[in-house]
């Protein structure tokens, strides 16, 4: 009905542009009532040393329910966020309770810190830092619990302006992780420069690293990068067994992925954290 509808009615737009940009609307008032709402969930995907499968810390990663009940996937509304300016306010809401809920954590006995992804167009917000020291400072969490995580796009803005930026977010204590490593643009030379702390190894190359020779060799590559850099090596994506020993005898003793757990509800991390301490 709605075809025919839009074949006999005057437009502009095509079917399935209009029905993209009504889409495109919809998703946007939908993460707007969640701001508005505080109604955004964030979850926690466990890392792990993949020698002793002990938990070495937490992935905050943030969930939006759609109409039907559904989550909609970040990689959908991320950019959208990003695009309309409504990632200030999202990243805020994360990062807050990605810190309250680290420092729960930290009360219970266990030292694990927590990652929040910070998108580029964060890096345009005059207040991040202070946004930063606000969560910190209003959560308690000691600040070498938080890590941020940061695309290689991000480390192409403005060189000497992001150089400033994450001198600044060091400062306060916290970690710089390269998120998604090999899949960005940057070169070796923005990787001297910034004084980053942990390298996480893209989860495409690690998926095929054992049917793909060159997959391998890139993983390979990226570790002895890594390593000598002084950097912290982490593998996204480690679903099986035979990576996660492949991955050990590269010298990668750090790895998250569905081969441990999926990101969990945070009530269920917590569970989570108790039942692996037991684990062999
Ligand atoms: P990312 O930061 O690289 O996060 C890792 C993504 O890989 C997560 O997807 C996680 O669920 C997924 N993943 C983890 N282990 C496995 C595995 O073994 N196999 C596979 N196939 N996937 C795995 P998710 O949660 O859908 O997030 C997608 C992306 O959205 C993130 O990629 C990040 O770029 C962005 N994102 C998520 N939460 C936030 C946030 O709070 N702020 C910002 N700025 N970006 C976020
Ligand atoms: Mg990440
Ligand atoms: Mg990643
Ligand atoms: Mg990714």
């Amino acid at each position: 009905r709605a075809k025919q509808e839009g074949r006999n009615r005057f437009s502009f737009f095509s079917y399935d542009l209009e029905n993209s940009i009504r889409e495109r609307h919809q998703l946007e008032l939908s993460l707007r009532n969640a701001l508005l709402n505080d109604e955004l969930l964030v979850f926690y995907q466990p890392k792990f040393d993949l020698t002793t499968k002990r938990i070495i810390g937490a992935e905050a990663l943030v969930r939006l329910t759609g109409d039907d009940g559904i989550f909609i996937s970040p990689t959908e509304f991320i950019p959208l966020a990003e695009e309309t300016g409504l990632i200030i306010k999202l990243g805020q809401q994360v990062l807050s309770k990605a810190c309250i809920e680290a420092k729960r954590w930290f009360d219970m006995g266990y030292v694990i810190p927590v990652s929040v992804n910070v998108a580029v167009a964060q890096f345009a917000d005059p207040n991040l830092e202070h946004m930063i020291a606000t969560a910190l400072q209003e959560s308690q969490l000691p600040a070498e619990l938080l890590e941020l995580e940061i695309t290689e796009t991000a480390l192409m803005l403005d060189a000497e302006e992001m150089q400033t930026k994450l001198s600044q977010l060091k400062a306060l204590g916290v970690t710089i992780a390269i998120d998604d490593f090999g899949t960005g643009y940057s070169s070796l030379a923005y990787l001297k420069k910034f004084n980053v702390d942990v390298m996480k190894i893209d989860m495409s190359f690690v998926k095929d690293m054992l049917n793909n020779k060159h997959d391998y060799e890139i993983v390979k590559t990226i570790i002895s990068l890594g390593r000598s850099m002084e950097l912290t090596l982490i593998a996204e994506g480690v679903e099986t067994e035979a990576q996660r020993q492949a991955l050990i005898e590269l010298d990668c003793v750090m790895g998250q992925g569905y081969l441990f757990s999926r990101p969990l509800p945070a009530n269920e991390f917590s569970d989570f954290i108790l039942l692996t301490e037991h684990w062999v």
